[in-house]
């Protein structure tokens, strides 16, 4: 999709750090990280938001968890834990209009979700 920036990366137009592709995903660590650890894993598919999510949708998003878990093993996290975090619209804080994963750890994170 035209001016979105994670289709862009997708589509290998603009850089990004890789550490997985399938035909379906690619993550890839946030530029800006907020913890040692702290990857994106997305969906090929441009789908907006979890908002936007439709049945059809429901099969990816199974294997979005399957991808991250196993990157979280990859990245040694699953031993003490990680968080995984959707930001969705307007109130959820979500910036980037493509429906994407945080994947954070490396670090204990404060228990607070919500503020
Ligand atoms: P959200 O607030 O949930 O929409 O999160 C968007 C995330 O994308 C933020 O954590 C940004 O740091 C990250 N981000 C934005 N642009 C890029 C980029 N070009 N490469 C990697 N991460 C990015
Ligand atoms: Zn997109």
């Amino acid at each position: 999709m035209e001016d979105c920036i994670f289709c862009k990366i997708i589509a290998k137009q603009i850089p990004a750090n890789v550490i997985y592709e399938d035909e379906q995903i690619i993550a890839f660590r946030d530029i800006h990280p907020v913890a040692p650890v702290h990857i994106l894993v997305i969906p090929k598919k441009h789908i907006a938001s979890l908002i936007d999510l439709t049945k059809e949708d429901e099969a990816i998003v199974g294997k979005i968890y399957t991808v991250i878990n196993e990157i979280a093993e990859k990245e040694k996290l699953n031993e003490r834990g990680f968080r995984v975090i959707v930001n969705c619209g307007e109130d959820g804080g979500q910036e980037v209009k493509h429906l994407h994963f945080h994947l954070i750890g490396g670090k204990k994170l404060g228990t607070k979700i919500v503020n």
